[in-house]
């Protein structure tokens, strides 16, 4: 295959090995791209304009910008991290570049990785390559991106309410939210450590798996994550069997306030596996509703705690560099986590995380994994519903419970809505990445969605 019309990893590697192409000639293609890109999108907040020390058989990648990268300037997207230079690099970062992964920029995204659109950015909104007119989602919006616009074949990005697997669903992209410490955080800016999950974005699913089992695993620096073994991600992704597999289908998910097209999108997704054998089970997951609430009490709390050592003394500028969505989440932070207000808000909002943990735990009794929509509504166009907090939060109600109970969830491409990408999540029990990329293999090799790009003008 011509090295232009490259998507996938697994395509690039091919090439390698038939010595079709050399590294330095992959990576200036990307890297040409990644800067033609920059002004029609405006995924990343600095380039690498300095292609040196290119390894072999070099895979390019960009990390989303709160992604420690020693001697690259790392700014949270935020103005008040604007000259920051990290002086050591992520786990994960390290982890890929030992694996030959080469770093093209990094990414925009929202501020603190607060935020489902990618306007909260203090370098402006990411634009969707589909129209960019609209939203790319967020907050890891430049990260998908990258992905889905050619500049790179896979990005780094976190997921604390819904940051992979929103921006993946409305670029056409495979997103991967690991259960909560299967991958390391070392290095990451810390926004919700209770819920933060970092994953990665690709092309497809056999791409996905290939990046996680270059991250996945313990971490020393990180006492939260898991000593699990990690299985190859990769294996038996192209043979798996779906009959008699338990697909529970949440109520809940399929609501009124979800877009009707894409509730039909997501019907013909599910489908798809029905018609192989799978078995399709109706279940409820009462406590749905009550998430957004319950995330956005934890969340602040957590966000003012973190957010708190910016004090502008050891690093960082003046707090007056907030922009408005951290300013408003350290006030309701610290609001509920003060003596007066801590029973009524923050124990509460810990007591209602428990009975959303018991909703999924009670449903695995009966499935394998759920599915569902990602995000209840069509991407806005850019400024539309910026102003408005409640509305931009709502837009997180199908993901953010994931997050509060540790989970692992695959949002995978399920087809496009008046040429707009639109995607679908898989749900599994704790540590099932491999058999949410077994599942998620299923759908891809039958519609081949990731083959359609986007005609970027
Ligand atoms: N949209 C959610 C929020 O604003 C999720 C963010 C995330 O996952 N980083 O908090």
């Amino acid at each position: 295959m011509d090295l232009e019309k490259i998507i996938t990893i697994k395509d690039l590697l091919g090439g390698y090995k038939n010595k079709k192409y050399s590294s330095k000639e992959v990576i200036n293609l990307f890297a040409g791209r990644s800067k033609a890109l920059q002004p029609k999108l405006n995924h990343y907040i600095t380039l690498n304009e300095d292609l040196k020390n290119i390894p072999e058989q070099a895979i390019p990648i960009a990390y989303k910008d709160i992604f420690s990268t020693k001697g690259v300037k790392t700014t949270a997207a935020s103005k008040i991290l604007q000259n920051y230079v990290p002086p050591f690099s992520a786990t994960v970062v390290e982890r890929l570049e030992n694996n030959n992964f080469y770093s093209l920029g990094k990414l925009n995204c929202d501020a603190f990785a607060h935020g489902a659109s990618g306007e909260n950015s203090d370098f402006g909104a990411t634009k969707n390559p589909y129209d960019t007119s609209l939203i790319s989602g967020g907050s890891s919006s430049g990260s998908a991106v990258a992905v889905a616009s050619g500049s790179v074949l896979v990005a780094t990005a976190s997921d604390t309410g819904g940051s992979i697997r929103n921006p993946a669903s409305y670029n056409n992209t495979v997103g991967i939210k690991p259960t909560y410490g299967r991958v390391s955080r070392y290095g990451v800016t810390s926004m919700t450590s209770s819920t933060d999950s970092i994953g990665h974005l690709t092309k497809t699913v056999w791409d996905n798996a290939y990046v996680l089992n270059k991250t996945a695993g313990i971490d020393i620096k990180d006492a939260t994550s898991s000593s699990l073994i990690v299985p190859d991600y990769t294996k038996d992704l192209e043979n798996f069997d779906v009959k008699g597999l338990k697909i529970g289908i949440p109520e809940e998910y399929f609501s009124k306030d979800v877009d009707s097209k894409i509730i039909q999108k997501i019907e013909e997704f599910i489908a798809i596996y029905k018609n192989q054998g799978a078995v399709i089970v109706p279940i409820k997951l009462p406590n749905t509703e009550y998430g957004v609430a319950t995330y956005y009490i934890i969340t602040p709390s957590e966000v003012s705690s973190n957010l708190g050592r910016l004090t502008g003394v050891r690093y960082g500028g003046q707090r007056k560099d907030f922009g408005d969505e951290a300013v408003r989440r350290i006030m309701i932070g610290t609001y509920s986590l003060s003596s007066g207000y801590y029973d009524a808000y923050y124990a509460k909002a810990q007591r209602v995380r428990n009975a959303i943990v018991q909703d999924f735990t009670k449903a695995y009794e009966k499935v394998d994994v759920i599915m569902g929509p990602v995000v209840p509504i069509m991407p806005p166009k850019i400024g539309e519903i910026v102003d408005d907090p409640i509305k931009n939060y709502l837009m997180d109600v199908l993901t953010v419970n994931v997050n509060l109970a540790g989970l692992p969830a695959l949002s995978v491409p399920a087809g496009f809505i008046n040429n707009i990408p639109v995607g679908a999540q898989i749900i599994g029990p704790k540590f099932s990445e491999h058999l949410l990329y077994k599942v998620g293999a299923i759908a891809e090799k039958e519609t081949e969605y990731y083959k359609i790009l986007p005609n970027i003008n």
